[in-house]
């Protein structure tokens, strides 16, 4: 329900953030009110751009006080409609780019205390400079910010070793739904002084607050990387061969990541690459990286003795062990452009699934067949952070097959099959992209009445206008989606 008149918002929004910080002209506002994926697009009377703490929290008071909805937006890079406004055109964005401070790097405590609208490769480069290592790893680095993976939790490639972002975090700043800020901006590592409420906001995908400042904890710098391209004969040798190099290789395995055939086909293809890097038939294959403080030769030598050990298990049909940076990068860069891969060829279900480690063979080969049972000539494009249970299981369309019609004829089977399944297996629907608009309503069917109740419990208690981007990650049938383009 519209409760402000939208002159009276703009006035106000130009007195706290200068005009030079509000976005009104269609052509200005089109970025920020369509999804990354191109499938979302929502109505907004201004995009607002704060550049201070301060500012953030005026906007929201005056929001609070006339029931203006808000969106918190990052770098939009959000997988599942999280980030943009609903059809309605009765919320503000607030943007946080323009607030992409580094406040403070202490090498002693070894954290970076940052502004939320940093973009997660500011904070990386930053932290690089000081000799340490900010190591969350995600394919938008260059786009998303802090503040969004903060409350998507993100993941990524090397959370074997260092954990998401609930496990990168010490402090946080928050502007609450009424305006009032939370800070805790504090690099401690022990406080059992009650409930730990930084929790609270990371993963609440902007439904609870907006953070603006966060503390975050760095590592040392490796000094070697060892990198190998291996092709298995199925998943379920790659998490054999995974439960082998951890024996070997125990802490130095940063990242273990599964590309199927058809995904490895189609980003080489998106990538002009006329060869791949490993001769013969794609097969199933995991890019394995070990990292440490020690020196080159005796990390190439660990990950060497990690292969031959799987050769002599039969659990590796073949591998190429990269000898140069140049090398690594290219490997990198074959896993890390999947996701544009499939992006840019249009009409892929994705579902980004987690189960525990010991049934992804089982989960990739049941809902492969149950999938292909469904549209029997899906291409698999299956891939992901193995290593710590997490499948982007994406079938997409034949190329025969028109996108749109690829979906709306098999996309809701096909991420009932998946979900339902991952869910079946001690699973979940999300394992790293949070739930937005695109999985809320799933929701309702895989979490328990208790754990909905108490979500909500939380919800109302922080927010009980319902005025933090409203419409996400909570089943409600009363506030319209944002409108679908496809
Ligand atoms: C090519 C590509 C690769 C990706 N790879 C990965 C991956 O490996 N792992 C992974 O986890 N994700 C991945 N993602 C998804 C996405 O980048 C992450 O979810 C990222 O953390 C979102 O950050 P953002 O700044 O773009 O947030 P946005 O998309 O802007 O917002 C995401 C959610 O957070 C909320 N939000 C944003 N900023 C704030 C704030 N300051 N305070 C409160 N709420 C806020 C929004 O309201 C929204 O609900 C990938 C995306 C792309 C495009």
């Amino acid at each position: 329900m519209i409760t402000f008149r939208k002159s009276a918002l703009l006035k106000a929004m130009v007195k706290i953030v200068g005009p030079e910080g509000c976005l009104v002209e269609d052509a200005d506002v089109e970025p920020f009110v369509v999804d990354y994926k191109g499938i979302y697009r929502g109505n907004t009377p201004v995009v607002v751009r704060p550049k201070t703490e301060d500012e953030v929290a005026q906007v929201v008071q005056y929001c609070h006080k006339h029931g203006v909805r808000v969106v918190p937006q990052g770098g939009n890079t959000s997988m599942v409609g999280g980030s943009v406004p609903d059809a309605s055109g009765n919320a503000i964005v607030i943007n946080l780019a323009r607030m992409n401070g580094i406040y403070e790097i202490d090498i002693l405590n070894d954290t970076i205390t940052v502004q939320a609208g940093c973009t997660l490769a500011q904070v990386c480069d930053a932290a690089t400079a000081s000799g340490r290592l900010f190591p969350l790893r995600i394919g938008s680095a260059g786009s998303c910010q802090i503040g969004g993976n903060l409350s998507t939790n993100a993941g990524g490639t090397a959370v074997l070793k260092y954990g998401n972002m609930r496990d990168l975090t010490l402090g946080l700043e928050v502007v609450l739904p009424d305006g009032r800020v939370w800070t805790k901006l504090r690099g401690l590592r022990k406080d059992n002084t009650g409930y730990d409420l930084k929790q609270l906001f990371i993963g609440a995908e902007g439904t609870l607050g907006i953070i603006t400042a966060a503390v975050l904890k760095l590592a040392p710098m490796p000094t070697a990387r060892s990198v190998a391209l291996v092709k298995v004969p199925d998943p379920r040798s790659a998490i054999h061969l995974l439960a082998s190099a951890k024996e070997i290789a125990g802490q130095a395995i940063n990242a273990f990541e599964l590309i199927s055939p058809d995904a490895m086909s189609l980003v080489l293809e998106h990538l002009r690459l006329e060869r791949a890097p490993l001769e013969g038939p794609a097969g199933w294959q995991i890019l394995v990286e070990l990292t440490s403080g020690g020196g080159q030769q005796e990390l190439d030598e660990v990950l060497m003795r990690v292969l031959e050990t799987a050769q002599e298990q039969q659990l590796v049909q073949d591998a190429i062990l990269a000898s140069s940076n140049a090398q690594i990068e290219h490997l990198w860069k074959i896993r890390e452009e999947i996701s544009d891969a499939q992006t840019r060829a249009k009409g892929s279900v994705r579902c980004d699934v987690s189960v525990p480690i010991s049934r992804v063979g089982d989960f990739i080969e049941e809902a492969s067949a149950r999938v292909l049972e469904i549209a029997p000539d899906a291409r698999m494009v299956i891939y992901g952070h193995v290593g710590d249970g997490n499948v982007h299981f994406n079938p997409l369309r034949p190329a025969s097959v028109d996108a749109k019609d690829f979906l709306s004829k098999f996309g809701d089977a096909i991420t009932e099959a998946a979900d339902g399944l991952a869910v079946s297996m001690e699973g979940s629907i999300s394992a790293e992209h949070g739930v937005g608009v695109a999985k809320r309503d799933e929701l309702r069917k895989y979490k328990s009445k208790v754990e909905l109740d108490l979500m909500r419990s939380v919800k109302r208690a922080l927010d009980p206008g319902d005025l933090m981007n409203p419409g996400k990650m909570l089943p409600e049938d009363t506030v319209p989606y944002p409108h679908k383009i496809c």
